[in-house]
């Protein structure tokens, strides 16, 4: 039996982890962590029985302990709450499937107390993977890629010299607004940028995907991962997302890994790794029934989140936070209806401008950095930039 802790259950990475669950029963699931959704927690817990749940937000965490007065589960909430769930003693793996940079401090607790780490929230390694990195490394725990691409790379460097590796080539969808010129995506909507064509994924990182800053926060998670330099990694815009990603070798060899697009094939591959399971549901890749796989080179000047993305991983350092925490408030800010499509790159350029890099932050000055970068985001578009 595998023991597993999940942290953002309700989610889409979390809900699909869940159906995995669900189809082998020698996965255990011993803690879950939500921030307010306590309808579909409850269904859960219900359903899976663990021992911990928190409930980040405190009011709702209250509700819940009624909610589930009849089970012997221990409701937490809070930071704290969110530490002791990702530290939970019987998880061996932490599924760490929630959104933005509230991800950090969980997946750095966990790390400590020796779980493994199946890695979803990309902005932890965006924003602290010289934090992380090494200490995966001191307490010698695994840290295994979900999202596609950085399972695809993993699975193309399995059983290879890595520093034989000449390039990565990421491939992308493109999302939604592929083909369009900048001045095509004024006044594109919420409802417009939610349209993905391939994936079914949650709010936050489908807007990323329109913007294509998921491809850029992307980049700069596979740069940590396979300890690569921004520019060794190519963004190629493939629209059917069956190549999920490719290696480059120094002999001009291409290896890829493809498959239908279903997230639940990465979540599989990490939480059973190095083992590979039957797929119970879902499609396969049927060749004959594929009429192209194309390719296209990603357009930077329309998509210029992506090019800030490069460019804050070459800088390094406080760089990638000060990008990722101005993208977490502008795209917040968008889905509200507040702000323009094309203010959310725009953000991220005019907080990076301003930004004094800080070569090797601490987790304090990360924590700090995206709020100081909140606020100069908040007081930009107040001021009616
Ligand atoms: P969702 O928005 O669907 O889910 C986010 C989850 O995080 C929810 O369970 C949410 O709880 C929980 N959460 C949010 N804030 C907190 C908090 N403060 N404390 C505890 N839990 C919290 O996101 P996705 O599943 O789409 O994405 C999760 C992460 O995985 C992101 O970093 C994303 O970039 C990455 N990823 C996602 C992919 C996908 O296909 N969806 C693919 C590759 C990577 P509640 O429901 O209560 O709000
Ligand atoms: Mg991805």
């Amino acid at each position: 039996m595998k023991k597993i802790g999940i942290l953002g259950s309700t989610g889409s990475i979390g809900t699909q982890t869940l159906d995995i669950v669900r189809e082998n029963r020698d996965l255990k699931v011993t803690a879950l962590a939500v921030d307010s959704n306590i309808e579909l927690l409850e269904r859960q817990v219900r359903e899976f029985m663990p021992n911990l749940v928190c409930v980040y937000r405190e009011d709702k965490a209250k509700l819940f302990k009624e909610m589930v007065k009849d089970l012997p589960v221990k409701v937490v909430t809070k930071m704290d709450g969110l530490i002791e769930c990702a530290t939970e003693s019987e998880a061996e793996t932490m599924i760490t499937a929630m959104v933005g940079m509230i991800g950090i401090q969980p997946t750095i607790e966990a790390i400590n107390a020796g779980k493994n780490i199946a890695l979803a929230n990309k902005e932890t390694l965006v924003t602290a993977g010289h934090i992380i990195m090494p200490l995966i490394k001191e307490k010698g725990v695994a840290l295994l890629p979900v999202d596609s691409e950085h399972s695809a790379i993993f699975q193309s460097l399995h059983g290879e010299d890595r520093k034989k590796a000449y390039k990565i080539l990421l491939t992308a969808s493109g999302g939604p607004f592929r083909g369009r010129k900048l001045i095509e995506l004024k006044g594109k909507t919420p409802k417009d940028a939610l349209k993905h064509p391939n994936w079914s994924m949650g709010q936050k990182i489908t807007i990323d995907s329109a913007t294509m800053v998921n491809k850029g926060l992307e980049v700069m998670e596979a740069a940590w991962l396979f300890d690569m330099s921004v520019d060794q990694i190519q963004v190629v815009v493939h629209p059917q997302s069956i190549i999920h990603s490719m290696v480059e070798y120094v002999d001009g060899s291409i290896i890829a890994q493809l498959g239908v697009p279903d997230m639940k094939l990465p979540i599989q591959y990490a939480l059973f790794y190095p083992e590979r399971r039957p797929l119970t549901a879902g499609e396969r890749v049927d060749f004959t029934q594929l009429s192209q796989l194309t390719f296209e080179v990603p357009d930077m000047d329309t998509f210029f989140g992506l090019r800030l993305a490069y460019e804050a991983g070459r800088c390094g350092g406080s760089m990638p936070t000060v990008y990722n925490a101005a993208n977490e408030w502008a795209v917040a800010e968008f889905l509200k209806g507040k702000i323009e499509f094309l203010m959310i790159p725009t953000m991220i350029e005019k907080a990076m401008q301003q930004h004094k890099m800080i070569a090797n932050p601490s987790l304090k000055e990360i924590l700090n950095i995206e709020q100081v970068t909140y606020d100069f985001v908040r007081g930009f578009t107040e001021s009616g930039l």
